[in-house]
């Protein structure tokens, strides 16, 4: 980052140093929540950027843990008013975005984040932060075990599991754009894999 020369007393870079970025994609049911809690209660000290969607809750889901749940007219004035930093229609009549306040304030507080985005999401967090962010896809190990995930995880309707499944091999299509790949077969090797590639990229 370019430094700005004629500040005699800089305050001290530990102070002002930015937080990094953790992006994060996969097909749904891949285990990307899985990991993503487990990597967050590794305890690095890693923050949730807490998304909007215009989708309801599911299971347990909590209004400003999960996601900031809000309707589509809202999502829509939102978008209008410029707080977004990316958005997508991940799915029909379902928008997910990125809010600018939620990523700026703990980044600027020196944060580390985790963004849980879906693949055009994550392409464009990473041309935005560049060399400050990792981005990570988690792939599943077919198709199938998808399918087999999401039926035993019982959060969605049939419908919901097909146009989910109609969209994972485009998804992970995606996949060689990231900067590393980590296959979720074996949960524990992948939690094992994706704690040690976090803690390289936090320490450059
Ligand atoms: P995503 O966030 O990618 O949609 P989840 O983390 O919700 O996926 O995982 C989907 C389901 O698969 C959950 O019920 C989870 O417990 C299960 N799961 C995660 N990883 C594995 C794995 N390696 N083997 C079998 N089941 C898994
Ligand atoms: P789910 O409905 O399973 O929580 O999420 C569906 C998809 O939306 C996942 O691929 C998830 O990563 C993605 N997603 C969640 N938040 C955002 C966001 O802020 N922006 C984008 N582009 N995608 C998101």
């Amino acid at each position: 980052m370019e430094q700005n020369k004629t500040i005699k007393n800089p305050i001290p870079s530990a102070i002002t140093r930015k937080g990094k970025v953790l992006i994060f994609s996969a097909p749904s049911g891949s285990g990307k929540s899985t990991l993503i809690n487990q990597l967050i209660a590794s305890g690095l000290q890693l923050h949730f950027s807490i998304s909007a969607t215009s989708r309801q809750p599911r299971g347990s889901e909590q209004d400003g843990v999960e996601y900031y749940f809000i309707s589509p007219e809202e999502f829509r004035k939102r978008i209008a008013a410029g707080e977004f930093l990316e958005y997508e229609e991940v799915y029909k009549d379902k928008y997910y975005g990125t809010l600018k306040s939620e990523v700026d304030r703990n980044l600027d507080l020196g944060r580390n984040i985790i963004c849980d985005i879906d693949v055009l999401g994550a392409r464009n967090i990473k041309k935005y932060y560049q060399d400050q962010s990792l981005s990570i896809f988690i792939q599943p190990p077919s198709i199938e075990a998808l399918r087999q995930r999401l039926e035993n995880r019982g959060t969605e309707s049939p419908e919901a599991i097909d146009q989910r499944l109609e969209r994972a091999e485009f998804e992970i299509s995606f996949a060689p754009e990231f900067d590393v790949t980590i296959i979720n077969d074996n949960l524990e090797k992948a939690r094992q894999e994706v704690l040690s590639v976090v803690k390289a990229f936090l320490q450059k």
